[in-house]
C-alpha cells in the first residue's frame, strides 16, 4: 500500500467508507516503467474496459500510443476524455450505429471480428464518407499451442468463441480486402487477443506465433504486412501482489521480433496489467463472528463493489489497519478469537466473499481493511445495485506529481 493510500484509508470517517482509492502517482510510475521496457516499433494501447475512469485514462496519456475501445459507450467516453488520441475499435457484435459513430470520429483502427461486420463497415463507409480510407485489422481466433495455454485462466484462442474470425475464413476475407471489392477498406494487418493471465515467456510465444501465422497469410496473398496487434492479457498475480509481469523480458523478446521484421509495427493492448496496481478498496470491519469453527469479518461494502474475487475465484490481497479512532459506541467491539479470518461483505449471499482465511489475529470491529489490486476489472464489473447498499466513495490521490 502506498503512503497516500494508507493515510487516506485511516483518516476517512466510517460513513465515507467503503472507498476506492486510486494512487495516480503510482500509476504514472508503473506506466512509465512499462513504456520504458518496450522497444521502438512496439505501440502500447490501453484497453479501456479494464478501468475507464477519466482520471486513469488521462494519467496514462503520455505513456500510451492510443486506447482500445470495445463498445459505442467506450468509444464516446474515451474520445471525450482524451480527445484526439488514436483509438482502436474492437469487440464482437458492433451495431451499425456504433460503427457509424466510429467512422464519424475517424478512429485509427477497426478490429473487424466477422465477415458480416466487414460488409457492414464497407457499406456504412461508402454511404457516410465515400472519400475516407478505413484502416482495418482482421481479428482472428488463432489456435494456441498447448504450451502457451498452460496457466491461462481466460484462454479465448483456438476453441469455439464468438471472438474474431475463424482461421479457415482467412483467405476469403483477405481477398475481399485486396480484390477491389471494397476500395475504401485498407487491410493494415492482423489482430489477435487469445488469452489472459499469461506470464512473459508465454505471452512472447503467443506473439511469435501470431506474427508467424500473419506473415504466412499475407505472403500467400503477395501483400505487405504493416502491423500486428498481439492483444493484451499480461498476467496479474493476485496471490503474489508484489510480483509483476516481467515487462523487461517481454519487451526484449518483442524487440527481437521487430528486429527480425524491419517493416512491421507490433502493437499490444493490455488493460489489467497496466491499472490493477493503482487501485485499492478501503473499508472497515462492521462485525467479527464465529461460525462452526471459523471466523468471519463482515465489512462495509462487498462484492457488489468489488466483484473481482467472486468472478476470478481468488482471495483479494488485503491488509488490516487497526483503527486509530477511539471506539465511539456504548457497546463493546466484537473481536477475532482466532488467527485467521474470512472477509465477507454485506450481501445476503454466501458468494459475497472477498478474501478467505486471512491472518488477522486480534481483528476488531472498527478496524480498517484495504484490499489491493483493485485498479482493474473491479468497480466497473460489479453489480452495484444488488441489495441497494450505498455506492463507495472515489478518491484520486497523487493527481499532480509534485
Ligand atoms: C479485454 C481485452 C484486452 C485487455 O485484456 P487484459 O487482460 O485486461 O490485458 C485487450 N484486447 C481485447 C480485444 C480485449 O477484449
Amino acid at each position: 500500500m502506498t503512503p497516500l493510500v494508507r493515510d487516506r484509508a485511516l483518516t476517512l470517517a466510517s460513513d465515507e467508507l467503503p472507498a476506492y482509492l486510486y494512487d495516480l502517482s503510482a500509476l504514472r510510475g508503473h506506466a512509465a516503467a512499462v513504456r520504458a521496457a518496450l522497444p521502438p516499433r512496439v505501440e502500447l494501447y490501453y484497453a479501456a474496459k479494464a478501468n475507464p475512469e477519466p482520471e486513469v485514462l488521462a494519467v496514462l496519456g503520455p505513456y500510451v500510443d492510443g486506447y482500445e475501445v470495445s463498445s459505442g459507450g467506450e468509444l464516446a467516453h474515451v474520445s471525450k476524455v482524451v480527445p484526439g488520441r488514436p483509438l482502436a475499435f474492437g469487440g464482437p457484435g458492433k451495431t451499425p450505429a456504433e460503427i457509424a459513430a466510429a467512422i464519424e470520429l475517424g478512429v485509427e483502427r477497426f478490429h473487424v471480428e466477422s465477415e458480416y461486420e466487414l460488409h457492414m463497415l464497407a457499406g456504412l463507409a461508402a454511404r457516410m464518407a465515400p472519400d475516407a480510407r478505413i484502416a482495418v485489422l482482421l481479428r482472428f481466433n488463432l489456435p494456441l499451442s498447448a504450451g502457451s495455454l498452460e496457466g491461462s485462466s481466460l484462454a479465448m484462442g483456438g476453441r469455439p468463441t464468438p471472438f474474431g474470425l475463424d482461421p479457415s475464413q482467412a483467405d476469403d476475407v483477405v481477398r475481399l480486402l485486396t480484390d477491389g471489392t471494397y476500395p475504401q477498406l485498407e487491410l493494415r494487418g492482423i489482430h489477435a487477443h487469445l488469452a489472459s493471465g499469461l506470464d512473459a515467456p508465454e505471452q512472447l510465444a503467443v506473439a511469435e506465433s501470431i506474427v508467424t501465422w500473419s506473415l504466412a497469410l499475407t505472403e500467400r496473398h503477395g501483400i505487405p504486412l504493416a502491423e500486428v496487434n498481439v492483444g493484451g492479457g499480461m498476467t496479474v498475480d493476485y496471490a503474489a501482489p508484489d510480483s509483476r509481469f516481467d515487462w523487461a523480458t517481454y519487451g526484449a523478446g518483442l524487440g527481437r521480433l521487430t528486429d527480425a521484421h524491419p517493416d512491421l509495427v507490433l502493437r499490444i493492448e493490455p488493460g489489467r496489467a497496466l491499472t490493477a496496481y493503482c487501485g485499492w478498496y478501503a473499508t472497515e470491519v462492521l462485525d467479527v463472528k464465529h461460525s462452526h469453527g471459523e471466523e468471519f469479518a463482515v465489512v462495509r461494502g462487498g462484492t457488489h463493489h468489488l466483484r473481482t474475487p467472486a468472478t476470478k475465484g481468488h482471495d483479494q490481497p488485503c491488509a488490516v489497519l487497526p483503527s486509530r479512532q477511539p471506539w465511539p459506541h456504548p457497546w463493546p467491539r466484537s473481536v477475532a478469537q482466532q488467527e485467521r479470518v474470512t472477509f465477507t461483505g454485506q450481501l445476503c449471499t454466501p458468494k459475497d466473499v472477498l478474501s478467505r482465511q486471512v491472518p488477522a489475529a486480534g481483528l476488531r470491529a472498527g478496524d480498517r481493511v484495504v484490499f489491493a489490486l483493485t485498479g482493474a476489472y473491479a468497480w466497473n464489473i460489479s453489480h452495484h445495485d444488488f441489495l441497494m447498499h450505498p455506492r463507495p466513495g472515489f478518491h484520486f490521490l497523487g493527481m499532480h506529481d509534485d
